[in-house]
């Protein structure tokens, strides 16, 4: 049964049958301004911190904003369907107001209804509220019913909802609208119901605090479950990323254990992975460091080794020197001039050495191979008493530093100058065979035994033949050596002991082009 509002008195009670409808280095740096700043501040502690750290936390944001994002969607839709809900039922409602009032009939008695009072409490009788619902009939302004007893909304006790539900059901036109006060949030229908003369209004009021209390369980249940679900991310991430940067580690652990006094530690390789692959690739790097460091500690000892004796000769003589005899002063100061002079050379050889380990050793520009075959072959024959001759000239230009090969074919034309009796044939000459330049020189010397031919290309390598044939510091050949390789090239000798010798530069072409422009000028030629 329908009560009648305290306010408003006793009045007719009326019900009807209702159906509900439908979210720092050590730099000094360059101050950074603006909002920069205060994003370094905000990142610097981020950046300090340890892979394994950073990599986490970079995890855990994303499944952060993917798990709030996924949560936020959910909430917004359920949300937005809820009120649709509402509103679906809400318009219902009005439809079977205004179907009852344009009738005039009770349903259940069949008596006519006569005013719009009488419509609407027959109405409000009938209506089956659900939870979070209630209504209020409002006569010419005042509140006139309320809902039956057991109706747990009760818009009446809200004094402040029942001013605004007044002021909403004064006009002649139906609205849905959202009203909130100090006690709750409430959507609101107000329906007004008029024959001319009177006007009542219905105001169907359905409290969305508790339309939207499922949604708020499920949400806490979802926020839940997602921090629960973080801390398991976590928790894997911190075991699975300590796992693969494990190979980090070690490699950080051993190269920590490498200095310059022990180069000999190497990476452990595990696996095929790209770790694994940067373990390898260090230790290469590690062979490279040694093999340089090694070579340097060699040449700094024959260094030490080879400029002892010079020196250890002309203290020799100065000390023996007798400064009143004009003789004895001219002989040991040219004897003091030419080991300076062995020196100077010596000096100049080691350095070639030593820069032939840096990248700008050779720098290498299109060549026209016939000149440059001219240019050593004039050169040469202006180092001793020989028959000179050119027995070759390739033609064409190959990528090579003319200055340097220069070097290395006057450097075998001296050996075969100072290894050769006077008079004998040195030949000259160059020539092209598949993709490599052959530079060569031919003598008719004291040759080389079979055994010494691997090792007269090491430094201070000399064969005793030779140490009684001529002098020399056996640096000449490692410096060929040097420019050759610099090259991507190698020497190669042939030798028979007391009938002479061949070397040959071989140096591979560089560039398809270049080899065809060789080659078809070789073919031109024949
Ligand atoms: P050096 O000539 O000062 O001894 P090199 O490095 O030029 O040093 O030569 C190394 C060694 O190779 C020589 O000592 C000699 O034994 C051998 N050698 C080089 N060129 C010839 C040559 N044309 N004929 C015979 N022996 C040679």
């Amino acid at each position: 049964m329908y009560a009648p509002f305290a306010t408003a008195g006793p009045g007719p009670t009326t019900s009807s049958q209702h159906e509900w409808g439908p979210k720092g280095p050590k730099w000094k740096r360059e101050p950074i301004r603006g909002w920069h700043n205060g994003l370094v501040k905000v990142t610097a502690p981020f950046a300090r911190a340890t892979i394994r750290t950073r990599i986490i936390w970079t995890i855990f944001l994303v499944a952060s904003v993917a798990l709030v994002t996924s949560g936020a969607a959910v909430w917004m839709l359920d949300l937005r369907s809820i009120h649709d809900d509402i509103d679906n039922r809400l318009v219902l409602t009005r439809q079977e107001l205004r179907r009852l009032a344009e009738e005039g009939i009770d349903p259940a008695t069949k008596e006519p209804l006569t005013e719009p009072a009488q419509t609407l409490r027959v109405y409000m009788e009938r209506s089956v509220l659900g939870s979070g619902e209630g209504q209020l009939g409002v006569v010419e302004g005042a509140v006139q019913w309320v809902s039956a007893e057991g109706i747990v909304l009760r818009p009446e006790d809200d004094p402040e909802l029942v001013d605004r539900l007044l002021a909403e059901a004064e006009g002649d036109i139906s609205t849905i609208t959202t009203i909130d006060t100090a006690r709750g949030h409430y959507r609101v229908l107000t329906v007004p119901v008029t024959d001319g003369n009177t006007t009542a209004a219905l105001a169907r009021v359905v409290d969305l605090n508790t339309a939207e209390a499922g949604l708020w369980r499920t949400m806490r249940i979802y926020a839940s479950a997602a921090a629960v679900t973080m801390m398991l991310v976590a928790a894997l991430a911190w075991l699975g990323i300590g796992r693969l940067l494990r190979p980090i580690w070690e490699l950080r652990n051993a190269t920590e254990s490498i200095d310059e006094r022990d180069l000999t530690t190497r990476v452990r390789v595990r696996g095929h992975d790209d770790l694994s692959a940067l373990a390898a690739a260090v230790n290469h790097m590690l062979d490279r460091v040694q093999r340089a460091v090694e070579a340097q500690r060699e040449l700094l000892d024959d260094v030490g080794h080879e400029l002892r004796t010079p020196i250890t000769v002309v203290r020799g003589h100065l000390e023996l020197i007798d400064p009143d005899d004009p003789d004895d002063v001219k002989q040991t100061s040219e004897l003091v001039l030419d080991e300076l002079d062995r020196m100077v050379a010596l000096i100049g050889d080691l350095l070639d050495l030593a820069r032939s380990s840096q990248s700008d050793f050779v720098t290498p520009e299109p060549t026209d191979i016939e000149a440059l075959t001219l240019q050593v072959f004039d050169k040469s024959c202006a180092l001793g008493e020989r028959d000179w001759q050119l027995g070759g000239c390739a033609t064409g230009t190959t990528e090579l530093d003319p200055a340097r090969i220069t070097q290395a074919w006057l450097q075998l034309a001296a050996n075969a100058v100072k290894y050769s009796e006077e008079d004998s044939q040195v030949v000259i000459g160059s020539e092209i065979s598949g993709s490599e330049l052959f530079l060569w020189v031919e003598d008719e010397g004291i040759g080389i035994a079979q055994e010494d031919m691997e090792r007269i290309r090491l430094r201070f390598a000399r064969t005793a033949q030779a140490t009684r044939y001529a002098s020399g510091a056996g640096l000449g050949l490692s410096i060929v050596d040097s420019i050759v390789q610099a090259h991507g090239g190698r020497i190669a000798v042939s030798s028979e002991v007391g009938r002479g010798s061949v070397f040959t530069l071989r140096i591979p072409l560089t560039t398809a082009d270049e080899t065809r422009s060789v080659q078809l000028k070789e073919s031109d030629k024949t």
